[in-house]
């Protein structure tokens, strides 16, 4: 009877893990979707990690069940339809994970078997950004690619090639294909992050899916201006130079003009490899680029083949996670941060902790949904972590410390600047202050009009906005184009020097044109991007002032939402006298280069591709001009390609150009130099 109840009792136990492992795989895969192919994740790598784990683990302990097709046995996600696709010569793997001392000796232990004793390890911090590989071919860049599922990636190489760091031109002329990390420096995250949320974009949620977002869409400009680096940390590839180990390779690499990874360790034992992660657990926090874990190879080639591959990892790698940093502190206060556009924040005051690297006081509560959610009150214990090695969040609140004297919060009636009503729109978590005459929301949209992206006024920062608006010489943003030397002269600590530099910088922005001005003067919904399809679409503010909801809708890039906001912006009479004010002042209301939305033209409907180094462009802004003449910008040339702009030493592109019309295999295909294409654009550039 007992062995009967056992045997029945398995057979459930079976059905319960069958179940659990189809409910694990149906979660990992939807969630690799929005990480790997949206690069938008929804739950935290941690978690997604433990349920990779715990799928593992079912795997192996009921084999019947597993499947080529199970996530523990694939590599990333499908390669997004937007781009080319690019097969790889040698499949781009993943790592697999080390959480523990314990697990590492155990690697060595799997390593050893096969190579014996004498294995030597080299070490290389995990960046956290996304797989790129570069192709090579007699020195000149050919192809960029990421990794998409190991086997098939996307070919973004005009976006590679706005990559500082990314040699065109290597060396020597060797071919040779690299593998590296693209990655978002910390601080270009955290500005690119504030971005959006002035702008009430989403946020990314680390900089890895970050540096994944800006690689993985269309337009090369936008890469371009994301200040994304790569560091190189594999040759998979090199013709005619035979090489004996990793270190070497890496080494060719850093020849090359490569940016070869930098922090690394080479002929290292086991125990000098657990020395080494120990070491760099708390310096790495001090590193430009977030870093996750540690990567330890073997280091010999030869013992790399004789280790060979699982289907989804090397098996003379793993990657070594360090534990997200976690710490426990006391909220004091929850204030009230207004933003420009009137939305107020929640931001957490808590006492001073040290984590990942620096000592931390303050964390967004992002809107009173949250906060409620998270039932966090003030006065609770709390624990706080840096999402992505960088943000500072609240996780949660740890009721079981309550005394009872903790208090729940509420948004406050009144704007804590003005005391002016909150409003809190239908379908919106934010509340806001709609005064446009309240200090605090005067202050950022002066911040904001003066700041990088937008006028670009050097030297008007946050404290000298904060004290003009407090004494009492600005009330508006025309009233900047009113200062004079005199009247800056009597501020605490404003030198004559400071003075002159100020005046001239706002007396340049005068002229930055109408693209940066309708992003500095902050409509709803429009960032940068749109701001200068408008302006070009229109090409003064004038012609814009009189544009209709239907002309607005018809751009490729507004849609209802902006457009009602636009008309919403332009027809408030307090904007229009802004606007007035601001013409009257000298500040121009045109496009500084505009284009005409052509209705015909060389390029509509063409597919082109672009090669070679042009003069009097760069690549970016050549591609611009042919993707606003109606052209689409493409990164291989095949016999779908209509035009191939070749420039100076155009390689590969030109040369599979010219063999497709020499063949008949595409003989209507055109070729333009430089000239030819300056000549085909000139009618259209105002
Ligand atoms: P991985 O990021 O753990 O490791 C492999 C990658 O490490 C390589 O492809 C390479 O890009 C990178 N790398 C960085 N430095 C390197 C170096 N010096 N040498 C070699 N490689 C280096 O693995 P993965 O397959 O890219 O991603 C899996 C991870 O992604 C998971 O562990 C999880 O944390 C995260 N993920 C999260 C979600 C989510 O929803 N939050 C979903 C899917 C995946």
């Amino acid at each position: 009877m007992a062995r009967e109840e056992a045997k029945v009792s398995d057979v459930e136990q079976k059905e319960m893990a069958a179940h659990r492992i189809e409910q694990l795989r149906q979660l990992l895969e939807e969630h690799a979707k929005r990480y790997y192919e949206e690069d938008n994740p929804t739950v935290t790598d941690d978690v997604w990690d433990g349920w990779m784990r715990e799928l593992i683990q079912l795997e192996s302990e009921y084999p019947e069940f597993l499947s080529p097709a199970s996530p523990s046995q694939r590599v990333g996600g499908l390669p997004s339809s937007g781009f080319a696709k690019v097969q790889h010569r040698i499949p781009m793997l993943s790592l697999a994970n080390a959480y523990s001392h314990e697990e590492m000796r155990d690697f060595h232990r799997r390593v050893s078997e096969v190579v014996g004793d004498g294995v030597r390890y080299v070490c290389e911090l995990k960046i956290d950004g996304l797989a790129i590989s570069l192709r090579y071919e007699n020195g000149q860049l050919v192809q960029g690619a990421t990794r998409g599922d190991g086997e098939t990636g996307e070919d973004i190489t005009s976006n590679i090639r706005t990559i500082r760091n990314v040699p065109l031109v290597l060396a020597q002329p060797l071919t040779i294909e690299v593998r590296g990390e693209a990655y978002m420096p910390k601080s270009a995250f955290l500005r690119l992050n504030e971005a959006r949320e002035q702008h009430g974009e989403a946020l990314f949620a680390n900089p890895r899916n970050a540096a994944a977002g800006s690689l993985r869409q269309l337009n090369p400009e936008v890469a371009a201006r994301r200040g994304l680096g790569i560091l190189v940390y594999q040759v998979a590839y090199v013709e005619g130079r035979p090489l004996e180990s990793h270190s070497q390779a890496l080494d060719l690499a850093k020849e090359l003009g490569l940016p070869a990874h930098g922090v690394r360790a080479n002929g290292l034992t086991l125990e000098g490899v657990l020395e080494f992660i120990e070491q760099w657990q708390e310096e790495r926090h001090g590193l430009p680029y977030a870093t996750d874990g540690m990567v330890v190879k073997v280091d010999s080639l030869a013992m790399q083949q004789a280790l060979g591959f699982t289907a989804k990892s090397p098996r003379w790698a793993i990657a070594y996670k360090y534990a997200a940093e976690v710490a426990e502190t006391t909220l004091e206060e929850i204030v009230l941060n207004i933003g420009r556009t009137g939305v107020v924040t929640p931001t957490a005051v808590f006492q001073p902790v040290s984590l990942a690297g620096t000592t931390v006081s303050r964390a967004s509560l992002h809107n009173e949904d949250i906060v409620r959610e998270r039932d966090i009150r003030v006065g609770d214990r709390i624990v706080v972590q840096k999402a992505g090695d960088i943000i500072p969040e609240v996780v949660r609140s740890l009721p079981e410390y309550r005394t009872g004297n903790e208090q729940v919060f509420a948004m406050p009636e009144g704007c804590p600047e003005c005391g002016q009503r909150l409003h809190r729109m239908p379908e919106e978590s934010a509340w806001r202050c709609i005064n446009p005459n309240c200090p605090a929301v005067l202050r950022e949209s002066v911040i904001h009009f003066a700041s990088r992206d937008a006028m670009d006024i050097e030297g008007l920062g946050e404290s000298w906005v904060a004290a003009l608006i407090q004494s009492g010489r600005v009330h508006s943003i025309p009233d900047i184009y009113r200062l004079s030397k005199e009247s800056l002269l009597q501020l605490e600590r404003m030198g004559e020097k400071s003075a002159d530099n100020l005046l001239a910088a706002i007396e340049r922005s005068k002229s930055a044109g109408l693209e940066r001005l309708l992003f500095g003067i902050g409509i709803r919904h429009v960032g940068e991007k749109a701001a200068r399809v408008l302006a070009q679409s229109f090409g003064t503010m004038e012609r814009l002032q009189s544009a209709s909801y239907e002309d607005l809708v018809a751009l490729k890039d507004v849609g209802p939402k902006m457009a009602e906001s636009i008309l919403d912006y332009l027809h408030d009479e307090a904007m229009q006298r802004m606007v007035g004010q601001l013409t009257e002042l000298g500040v121009a209301m045109e496009a500084k280069q505009r284009i005409d939305p052509p209705e015909d033209g060389p390029f509509l409907g063409k597919t082109v591709v672009l090669t070679g180094q042009l003069e009097s462009f760069d690549r970016t802004r050549a591609a611009e001009i042919v993707t606003m003449l109606g052209g689409k910008v493409t990164g291989s040339v095949s016999t779908k390609t209509d035009i191939v702009i070749a420039g100076e030493n155009a390689g590969q592109k030109l040369e599979k150009a010219q063999e497709l019309v020499r063949s008949g295999k595409k003989s209507d295909l055109q070729i333009l130099d430089e000239a030819a294409f300056c000549a085909w654009i000139e009618p259209y550039l105002k």
